[in-house]
């Protein structure tokens, strides 16, 4: 049975001078939109203890429309979706997803989002609200069916793209008995419970250690001088390239992990320990950390794989996965340990990415013991397969 999704294409484009002034107006008053709502939410909130959601400031938007009037020349649809995305960025914060909403800036990249009422596809063309002329895009791949919505976004070195959601049938992937459990690494190395370690491809190990020389290159510059624009020109373009690489890298390993297996295991996030990583390295780390996961959640879904994440604080690491024993300290720098108990070699990751998933069928098993009974793992996965219901509430072992 098919199950329909949405799914994201994404093409470069190359606007003309006239809609060139157009995306700008409309980056320009939904990134003034979106700051307003959030100085808005955040007073209300600190001052009144009360919380203003996004039907409240959908009725303000109306008022602040006749005070700025400038604000009725752009797609009144884009401002609404402005407001989507910042009520989004709330709710993710309070479910504790991610850090408090930041104010946009115009220094950095700028997006806008478009609903079916604001643009047009015809013959393979799209014109957006208030353009007369279609986007001249690259068109790199065919989609099936009709746009649902689309955005536009510019990148900081001055590229423009187009993300475009089509709703697509996705057949579930075969039944494989086959479980795996993966330990995050720094750097964008992964372990697996089968003692398999992905590492970064070399290009974007390359690339990165560019960006440090770059970075180090740009904070010499006079501010405000000319070489200091170029200098952050060069950077946005870098840290776009790296962006690029690491998604193409991290779309392939979660395919390969979701094609492959029936079950996947990964610790939760914590995302408090993360923003306590200041360093360039550990912070792309999180990066990678946070849209593996989100691509393993989405993935598992579309192709009906149980996609099941355990407590952060569960000791992977210092219990030995062979006998249970669990030591009392590891140092961050030990790889390889000798179990006191068993006296089993344990390699550092691969010990913890089988514990993770020795743990998440524990509690997979556990919370299904109710309405399923005390069956296998494979029974209940095929439970699962047959009755996508029951499915949709595994995949984030909350
Ligand atoms: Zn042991």
């Amino acid at each position: 049975m098919f199950q329909l999704v949405e799914k994201a294409y994404k093409y470069r484009f190359y606007p003309l001078k006239q809609q060139k002034e157009i995306l700008e107006k409309t980056f320009g008053c939904t990134r003034m939109v979106y700051n307003h709502f959030l100085d808005l939410r955040s007073k209300t909130y600190k001052e009144e203890k009360k919380s203003i959601n996004y039907n409240d400031t959908s009725k303000f938007l109306t008022s602040l429309k006749t005070k700025n009037p400038w604000l009725k020349e752009i797609s009144s649809v884009c401002l609404q979706q402005s407001l989507r995305h910042l009520d989004r960025a709330f709710i993710s914060f309070f479910k504790k997803k991610s850090k408090y909403p930041n104010f946009k800036k115009k220094r950095n990249r700028q997006s806008a989002k478009y609903m079916k009422t604001s643009f047009i596809y015809e013959n393979d063309k799209i014109t957006l609200a208030k353009m007369k002329e279609p986007l001249n895009i690259r068109w790199s791949r065919k989609f099936k069916d009709a746009p649902t919505s689309l955005t536009i976004t510019k990148e900081n070195d001055d590229t423009y793209y187009i993300s475009i959601i089509v709703k697509e049938k996705i057949e579930p992937l075969d039944f494989k008995k086959k479980k795996i459990g993966i330990d995050l690494g720094i750097i964008d190395t992964i372990t697996d419970s089968n003692g398999k370690s992905t590492k970064n491809p070399k290009l974007l190990n390359k690339a990165l250690k560019k960006l440090r020389l770059r970075q180090k290159s740009l904070s010499r510059k006079l501010k405000k001088s000319k070489n200091r624009i170029k200098a952050r020109k060069k950077l946005a373009k870098l840290h776009l390239y790296i962006k690029n690489k690491r998604l193409d890298f991290l779309h392939k390993l979660s395919w390969q992990l979701v094609n492959e297996n029936q079950v996947i295991a990964a610790e939760r996030l914590n995302i408090k320990n993360m923003l306590k990583n200041r360093h360039l390295a550990a912070s792309i780390s999180d990066v990678s950390w946070k849209q593996l996961i989100t691509f393993l959640e989405y993935k598992s879904k579309w192709y009906k794989r149980i996609f099941f994440q355990v407590d952060t604080f569960f000791p992977s690491s210092k219990t030995c996965n062979s006998c249970g024993h669990k030591l009392a300290t590891l140092a961050l720098s030990v790889r390889k340990w000798n179990c006191p108990n068993c006296h089993i070699v344990n390699n550092r990751d691969e010990n913890a990415a089988k514990n993770v998933l020795d743990k998440a069928i524990t509690e997979i098993k556990e919370k299904y013991r109710g309405t399923l009974g005390n069956v296998s793992l494979w029974s209940l996965c095929k439970t699962f397969l047959e009755d996508p219901k029951k499915a949709t509430n595994c995949e984030s072992g909350t």
